[in-house]
């Protein structure tokens, strides 16, 4: 552990001068043959001052909003669905325009690959996803792949050279489930291509939809070490920036996702002839531990969150106490240990609550994501990013999942989050003003500069 914190000493004053040392490189002359370079000689653009260009990516923003537009002013572009296919289209002309050379992988990702200067290096990926949930808003996964667009194109305008390759990367079907970064992570079960998304189309069908190759799709993973580092920028689809005025989120990491299935065990009878005292009421014991779940969760300082979300109580009758109830259980957090002391405080107060109520609680585990820390060395760079612009951050967990997760498992990643109004997502009213929009596409610009020029992996 020693030998740890000196190393992350060493790396923070290496990111510092890294940074402004990018800031400096940027200084280096435009990519011999790049598209637009020509051969006038284009004034070297003054590194602290590069900035994109807001106007367009907002602009931007509202085009891509046009495929799946809904009348309440949101986005209902299900992975699949034609209003994504027709988006895609429109994402992908977009790429080549920002001179990026365009591929769908194998899973049907969307690749935008920009060369850079020392062709052995890996590539730096950034990116996000475009598809979104039923009725969704027009910010969450958009502003993250327009944003990184915006970024490749305001180097190739200002005749940017980057050391590295740099790959856009707009990931498909993160809402359902982040099916194409965990086929990149190598993190997808066969057997799940025949699972039927949101679109009524079958996985395996709705990647041949979109370009992809099932039969290839062990092409399209990425692995680990394969790129210099991942950036994401992302709404905070949270009020704490917000609530706090600040302009950026450095994200530490996305939550863990840890969810039960709760069946409550009693007795079905008479509800009109069974007095009270003998009565074994699943019900009444499940209202008990959905009381109990917030008091545990709430009992220790932190920012774990336990959720009873699903209560069904059998047969269900109004003249007939409940015999059974099935419930769940969620908890989320950073900290996996911490999860786990909750869940053995709860399934005891469960134990104590069922003795006391004539029942048994019986948890079974359904899912268990663990969390995905995102790399402390890109969490500096984009604080720096956006320290060096001006603009005021924090630390903060996710507590949402993003395609960043799985890259965090092969390799350095890094998240950015900009203000939702309102705290607000995946809804026609999810918001996030133009003027954060571009904060957080200027922190990416610069925080893949600074990558660009001292990657985390090259101190491993
Ligand atoms: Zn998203």
């Amino acid at each position: 552990m020693v030998e740890l914190s000196a190393v992350d000493r060493m790396d923070r004053r290496r990111f510092g001068r890294a940074l402004a040392g990018a800031l400096g490189a940027l200084a280096v002359p435009a990519l011999r043959g790049a598209p637009g370079a020509g051969a006038q000689a284009a004034p070297a653009p003054q590194p602290a001052a590069l900035r994109v260009d807001g106007d367009r990516l907002n602009r931007w923003l509202a085009e891509l909003r046009q495929f799946g537009g809904t009348a309440a002013g949101g986005t209902h572009r299900p992975a699949y669905s034609d209003a994504d296919v027709q988006a895609r289209a429109w994402v992908r002309r977009t790429m080549e325009e920002a001179g990026l050379a365009v591929r769908v992988d194998a899973a049907g990702n969307i690749v935008g690959r920009r060369e850079g200067r020392e062709r052995a290096l890996p590539p730096l990926l950034f990116g996000s996803h475009i598809d979104s949930v039923p009725d969704g808003g027009s910010y969450d996964g958009n502003l993250g792949s327009l944003g990184a667009i915006e970024v490749a194109r305001t180097l190739k305008d200002r005749g940017v050279a980057t050391r590295h390759p740099l790959e856009v990367v707009v990931w498909q079907n993160e809402e359902g489930g982040l099916v194409g970064s965990r086929i990149a992570a190598g993190e997808f079960p066969m057997q799940e291509l025949d699972r039927v998304a949101v679109s009524g189309k079958t996985l395996r069908d709705g990647i041949a939809l979109l370009g992809g190759d099932v039969a290839r799709l062990d092409s399209a993973r990425r692995a680990r070490g394969s790129f210099a580092a991942y950036l994401e920028l992302h709404i905070e689809q949270g009020g704490t920036l917000e609530r706090e005025r600040l302009d950026v989120g450095v994200v530490e990491g996305i939550v863990g996702i840890w969810q039960w299935t709760v069946t409550v065990d009693g007795f079905a009878n008479h509800a009109g002839t069974t007095p009270m005292d003998q009565r074994r009421d699943a019900l009444l014991s499940a209202a008990r531990f959905v009381e109990m779940v917030n008091r545990v969760v709430r009992a220790e300082p932190g920012r774990q969150v336990g959720t009873v979300g699903q209560l069904r109580a059998e047969p269900g009758a109004p003249n007939v106490i409940p015999g059974r109830v099935v419930a769940s259980l969620e908890l989320r957090d950073l900290d996996a240990a911490k999860v786990h002391r909750l869940h053995e405080r709860i399934v005891a107060e469960a134990r104590a609550i069922g003795e006391a109520g004539g029942t048994t609680f019986t948890l079974a585990p359904i899912t268990d994501h663990g969390p995905a820390l995102t790399d402390p060395r890109m969490q500096r760079v984009v604080a720096d990013a956006a320290r060096a612009l001006g603009l005021t951050s924090r630390v903060m967990p996710s507590g949402a999942g993003h395609d960043a997760q799985e890259m965090a498992r092969l390799g350095p990643a890094g998240m950015i989050f900009v203000p939702s109004v309102g705290g607000i997502s995946h809804s026609p009213r999810e918001y996030t003003k133009p003027a954060d929009c571009v904060n957080g596409a200027n922190v990416l610009l610069h925080a893949v500069l600074a990558v660009d020029a001292a990657p985390p992996a090259a101190n491993q």
